[in-house]
């Protein structure tokens, strides 16, 4: 794809954005001045169009799979099995402590040193190599993909965009049967949505999962506190374009706090494991 080119790195940049979940995300929220309301008369429920999932999981998956098709062909996948094992197995441990198993997860490690990690709607979870490389622990590394595990279970992929584009357009062209048609509107809808980001509510819902699933499966949740300290420690030169744009919003200490009083209503439980050999084996062969 000429739009995805890996030397066009603006491009590329934009088109990050639009896979959603940006871990250095602050929860910035987005305008709702202009969204549509959904009104139920009756019981006086209205709920922000961007807080309802109008699309079955199928549909959630053939847009996700369009995604996932049209993304991977530019980037630079991490190439070594016992990485990308490691992370899948890790990954589908923490799936079956999610409240969102019927989907099928795919998780794919980009070859980039940016900080990062997010989600494409339909359980597509990316995990930059960068990321794995700044985690110290394996509870550090499973909070991060808790968060974004959190992000498909919320369906927020499908609510940003529905949020953004309506249910019709949705519908109509990114589920079309055209093919060329969907690739022209992803390209479309990728070039638009540079400012497009999750909303606070949505990052604290994904906390919260994150945290759960963390605790459900074993693995010490403090990974997550562990792992924004080390972000915020993070010295200015190491941040890349993308990160220097995100970090205007100082959210990681609220976001430890979050975290932590996530945490605090968890009854004490022994035992919680903070690494493994995996994880340290991983960490020999990415250093
Ligand atoms: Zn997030």
């Amino acid at each position: 794809m000429m739009f995805l080119s890996r030397k066009n790195t603006k491009n590329h940049i934009i088109f990050l954005f639009i896979l959603c979940c940006v871990i250095f995300t602050s929860g910035c929220t987005v305008r709702v001045s202009t969204l549509q309301k959904m009104e139920r008369v009756g019981n006086e429920v209205v709920e922000e169009i961007g807080n309802v999932n109008m699309f079955s999981d199928e549909e959630e998956l053939k847009l996700g799979l369009n995604f996932h098709s049209f993304y991977i062909q530019d980037q630079k996948i991490y190439n070594d099995p016992i990485v990308e094992n490691y992370i899948n197995t890790l990954g589908q441990t923490l799936v079956r402590y999610s409240n969102r198993r019927n989907i099928r997860y795919t998780f794919t490690v980009i070859d980039t040193n940016i900080v990062n990690a997010y989600a494409a709607p339909g359980g597509y979870i990316y995990i930059n190599i960068g990321l794995i490389r700044k985690a110290n622990t394996e509870s550090q590394l499973a909070s991060v993909i808790g968060h974004e595990i959190g992000h498909v279970v919320g369906r927020h992929g499908m609510k940003q965009m529905t949020q953004r584009y309506g249910v019709d357009y949705l519908k109509e062209t990114i589920l079309g049967k055209d093919t060329a048609k969907v690739s022209n509107e992803i390209y479309k809808i990728a070039t638009d949505l540079l400012l497009l980001r999750y909303s606070r509510e949505h990052e604290r819902y994904a906390d919260s999962i994150g945290v759960q699933i963390l605790y459900d499966a074993g693995i010490n949740p403090q990974g997550a506190v562990q792992f924004w300290e080390i972000m915020q420690g993070m010295g200015k030169r190491e941040y890349t374009t993308v990160e220097k744009m995100l970090s205007t919003h100082p959210i990681h200490s609220e976001r430890i706090e979050y975290i932590s009083s996530q945490i605090n209503t968890l009854p004490k439980k022994q035992g919680l494991r903070s690494n493994s050999t995996e994880f340290q084996r991983v960490k020999q062969r990415i250093r």
